[in-house]
């Protein structure tokens, strides 16, 4: 039983496909594209087509551009029909329990699925992060999260601060900034990353110098904080002064913000491009999070129960987990390890892996 459909949910199918398994893909929306639909308007992958497709399913068209946001729907639809395995849309899911040796997945909808084990792929985008800020609650102002946002339209000639030092907040306060006034609110600079180098795209590099393959600990050493990847516009602009970085707010008055060293400012809209975590409350009831909601899992394993394990996490394995390059090949890790845990009555894992 796969939860969500997704390009991760998509992955485990594949995985428990070609493993014999029967798999069964419940997805909540109307269609099996995960939540590329709602993403922003303008929104062109960061890695180039060559290195955005799936194993002996690329994505097409030329290999050195960069695939649009409805071009990965479409993609993802086809990969969806190819794959010719079972899948409901339309059925949130609500609970899993424990049922003899397999599962119940309870939909939304009364229905209730069976299985042998569980892969949680439901992403973490309906769960956007919005970090608390003194004096937010009487802010007068708009408040959203990058989740919310689409087009630039309706922020025109408005004074916006974008929160965070990802790849969402540079995209999303460059495209603002070309009809609003816009800060850029952060907590340590913005680390870019070039686009190209030595002639080609960095995804190159990250293959061929097997950067993608690296465990998350090793990465922590080597880079702290996020990357985001720039052709040069989003540097240039920031030179040039079409928008600026400054260190995050203290907090809000009614109608601005409070600003690090001291000062107020006026503010229309505050977006919050501070990440996601991952939705999982249909695992409650198996004890399978900790009291934040997140799961207990090593590499996409849970540590709780043999029957469940999870894809899509951010570096659930590596630097690669979460994208669309990279989840076949821990699909095919999870799949394996559960195939193997289930044959073998496997004890469970302890929290380090022991
Ligand atoms: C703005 C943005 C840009 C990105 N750009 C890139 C990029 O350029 N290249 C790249 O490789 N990666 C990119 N990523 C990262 C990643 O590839 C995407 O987030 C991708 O959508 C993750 O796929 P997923 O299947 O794990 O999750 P999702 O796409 O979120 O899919 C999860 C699915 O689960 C369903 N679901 C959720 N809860 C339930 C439930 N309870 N019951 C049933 N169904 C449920 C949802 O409806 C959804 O369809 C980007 C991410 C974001 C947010």
């Amino acid at each position: 039983m796969i939860v969500g459909g997704g390009q991760s949910g998509l992955a485990a199918a594949r995985a428990a496909r070609d493993a014999g398994w029967e798999p069964v893909v419940v997805e909540g929306g109307d269609r099996p594209v995960g939540s590329w639909s709602s993403y922003y308007d303008s929104l062109t992958l960061f890695s180039p087509a060559a290195y955005s497709g799936f194993p002996g399913y690329g994505f097409p068209g030329r290999p050195d551009r960069y695939p649009s946001r409805d071009e990965v729907v479409g993609f993802l639809a086809g990969y969806a029909d190819w794959l010719g395995v079972e899948i409901h849309t339309g059925t949130r899911v609500v609970d899993v329990t424990r049922a003899g040796t397999g599962f119940e997945v309870h939909g939304e909808d009364g229905r209730v699925f069976r299985g042998d084990a569980v892969v949680a792929a439901s992403g973490a985008f309906g769960n956007p992060v919005r970090p608390t800020f003194p004096g937010l609650a009487d802010f007068s102002g708009q408040v959203l999260t990058v989740a919310g946002y689409r087009s630039p339209e309706r922020f025109a000639g408005r004074r916006v601060v974008v929160v965070g030092a990802g790849n969402s907040a540079v995209q999303v306060g460059y495209e603002l900034a070309a009809v609003a006034e816009v800060s850029l609110a952060v907590r340590s600079p913005i680390q870019f990353v070039p686009q190209v180098r030595g002639g080609k795209d960095l995804h190159f590099w990250l293959r061929t110098l097997r950067l993608d393959l690296l465990p998350p600990s090793v990465l922590a050493r080597l880079f702290r904080g996020t990357l985001v990847f720039d052709n040069g516009r989003y540097r240039a602009a920031l030179d040039e002064g079409r928008l600026d970085q400054r260190p995050v707010f203290t907090g809000f008055t009614e109608t601005g913000v409070r600003w690090a060293d001291g000062t107020t400012e006026p503010v229309d809209t505050v977006i919050f491009a501070t990440g996601y975590q991952p939705s999982l409350p249909y695992l409650a009831g198996l004890g399978a999070l900790d009291p934040n909601g997140r799961p207990l899992h090593r590499r996409g394993l849970s540590t709780i129960d043999p029957g469940l394990a999870y894809l899509g996490l951010e570096f659930q394995r590596t630097f690669s987990s979460n994208t669309l390059r990279g989840v076949h090949r821990d699909a095919g890790f999870v799949i394996n390890a559960l195939a193997g845990r289930i044959r073998a009555g496997a004890p469970l894992i302890d929290s380090k892996g022991k």
